[in-house]
């Protein structure tokens, strides 16, 4: 199965893959963790691509497969299924994940959530730099203080999250991410969540649809 995680900036889709990765086994694909991982690294593709995740807008479609087919390449197959967040963003992306495991079925969950409860969550995340773990200063705080409570990694603001680019993150999802959702939900495979609730009240909707699938 390959379960796909639409939302605007701060709906939640990395904290629930997080959840549903651990409790389905399914392979998580984040491109922005991806995309992230190579600026950190200061590799070719990362300094190409950190001035435009700065800006808020979104890296092109033939770097962002390439980091998605790079990454399934090195990676054991999921034998259960596989959680994308962020990804597919384009039509172009979209074709193109009906290529990646073609036999298995896609289902899509849009995360509802008003634009407000957006800044608010994005300017008090905090994210681990080394296993990428997601933190809320206001909902959910790491128990330790400074670190991650599952790696002891540095805990940090991402640089895209201050208001200015969140708004232009917000103008991006709505321009170019907006038809990929049309798309989906006329194919009949989008399932729309309130995600304005808890972590878990998100999961449990979530796991109810998924727990309704039969097995591939
Ligand atoms: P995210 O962590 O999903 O919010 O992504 C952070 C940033 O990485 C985005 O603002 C984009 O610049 C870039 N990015 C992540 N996923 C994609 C994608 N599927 N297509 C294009 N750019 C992406």
């Amino acid at each position: 199965m390959k379960v796909i995680l639409f939302g605007a900036p701060g709906a939640g889709k990395g904290t629930v893959a997080d959840q549903i990765a651990l409790n389905y086994q399914f392979k998580k694909i984040s491109t922005g963790d991806l995309i992230r991982q190579e600026i950190k690294n200061e590799t070719e593709l990362g300094k190409r691509v950190k001035a435009i995740t700065g800006r808020g807008e979104l890296v092109d479609d033939l770097t962002v497969i390439a980091i998605v087919k790079n990454f399934l390449s090195r990676s054991e197959n999921a034998s259960r299924g596989y959680i994308f967040d962020g990804f597919p963003r384009t039509l172009l992306q979209a074709k193109e994940l009906t290529t990646i495991n073609p036999q298995e079925r896609e289902i899509s969950f849009l995360l509802k959530v008003d634009k407000d409860l957006i800044i608010k969550r994005l300017t008090s995340r905090l994210t681990c730099i080394s296993c990428n773990a997601i933190y809320n200063q206001l909902t959910n705080p790491p128990r330790s203080g400074q670190k991650c409570d599952l790696c002891g990694g540095k805990l940090i603001k991402r640089e895209d999250d201050n208001e200015q680019t969140i708004c232009k993150r917000i103008e991006v999802y709505l321009k170019e991410t907006a038809p990929v959702i049309d798309y989906y939900r006329q194919s009949g495979k989008l399932i729309e969540i309130d995600a304005s609730g808890t972590v878990d009240d998100v999961f449990q909707q979530i796991a109810g649809h998924l727990n309704d699938q039969p097995q591939d």
